[in-house]
């Protein structure tokens, strides 16, 4: 059993919470959301009142927050977790977030004689909720070591990338792949529906054709085709459209370098960008509700 700090309790870190607590380690848990704090406890976590309190301790502390900006003040700030944690303590950072941004952060923890690991995940809510993530993992192989049976009790494939930053650079590209993969299915779909077919049969067929791809088969945007999925429940939950924003902008922000060029992300951007500033309500949208942008009055 290993004394785990979780901080960030949303959409991701509660069924990640759920999931390290049934392979029976001890969860004390942060999160500024009162309601998601108690979601925690009343799956056997222990609340803190604050991310240092419930890191004072611990053994690891993961992380899983909104923004490079937000997991940067929460390591960095005077009184943050850099300056609580005990000599050793391993940090994994579970968010997206700039690969330059978890460079700097490793950097820090390494002159404090802490260990740190970028690892983002995909497989969305349902990964995270049946421990099916994967980790994109960046740092040195001892802390990877070290973190592996953690991370397997949330998830079933763990890829060391290499150095610190290298697990965000793996997950920006997975995040624009799939941005793209999803608004080229919303578009499809509506030129299809707009034209008379009925979208579950287009599903079908594409499913089976060469137009086949993790949006249309897992994710499917139309409702009621996959009544798992966020577009069968009124677009909720899920992986919100600002949070796919933030990693389109981190996609963006890399190939600004100018060693390669996205100009189909930069497209997949603005169409997402065009969804958010439709209504303020759909930033907090799953992603797949960009099939509204596409088909307007669609209800989910
Ligand atoms: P979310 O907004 O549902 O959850 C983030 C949580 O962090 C919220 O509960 C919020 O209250 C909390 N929080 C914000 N500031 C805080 C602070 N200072 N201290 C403590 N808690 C704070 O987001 P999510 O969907 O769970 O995503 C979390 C991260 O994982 C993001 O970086 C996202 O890009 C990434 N991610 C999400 C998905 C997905 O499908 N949702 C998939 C892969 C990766």
């Amino acid at each position: 059993m290993t004394h785990i700090a979780f901080i960030g309790l949303g959409n991701m870190g509660l069924p990640m919470v759920e999931n390290l607590l049934k392979a029976h380690h001890a969860l004390t848990v942060f999160d500024v959301d009162s309601d998601a704090v108690e979601k925690a406890v009343a799956r056997g976590a222990l609340a803190a009142p604050s991310n240092q309190e419930a890191s004072a301790g611990a053994e690891m502390v993961i992380t899983m927050l909104p923004n490079g900006n937000i997991v940067r003040r929460v390591y960095e700030e005077t009184g943050g977790l850099f300056d609580i944690v005990a000599p050793e303590t391993l940090l994994i950072d579970c968010s997206t977030i700039a690969s330059a941004d978890a460079v700097a952060l490793a950097n820090k923890a390494r002159e404090r004689n802490l260990f740190m690991l970028d690892a983002p995940v995909s497989g969305g809510t349902r990964g995270a909720q049946d421990a099916t993530l994967s980790f994109m993992v960046g740092g040195d192989t001892a802390a990877v070591k070290r973190a592996r049976p953690i991370l397997l009790a949330m998830g079933k494939a763990i890829f060391h990338l290499g150095a610190n930053g290298s697990g965000q650079l793996a997950k920006i590209c997975n995040n624009m792949m799939c941005a793209i993969l999803m608004a080229g299915t919303a578009e499809v779909l509506a030129l299809g529906v707009c034209n008379g077919l009925d979208p579950r049969m287009l599903t079908e067929i594409m499913r089976k054709s060469t137009g086949n791809n993790f949006a249309l088969e897992h994710w499917n945007p139309w409702p009621g085709i996959d009544e798992g999925a966020p577009a069968s429940r009124g677009f909720a939950g899920g992986f919100q459209v600002g949070l796919m924003i933030k990693d389109l902008g981190l996609a963006a922000e890399i190939a600004r370098t100018g060693k390669a060029a996205i100009p189909i992300g930069a497209t997949a951007q603005n169409v997402f960008q065009l969804h958010a500033l439709g209504r303020t309500e759909n930033s907090v949208l799953d992603m797949s509700s960009i099939q509204r942008l596409y088909y307007p009055g669609l209800t989910g």
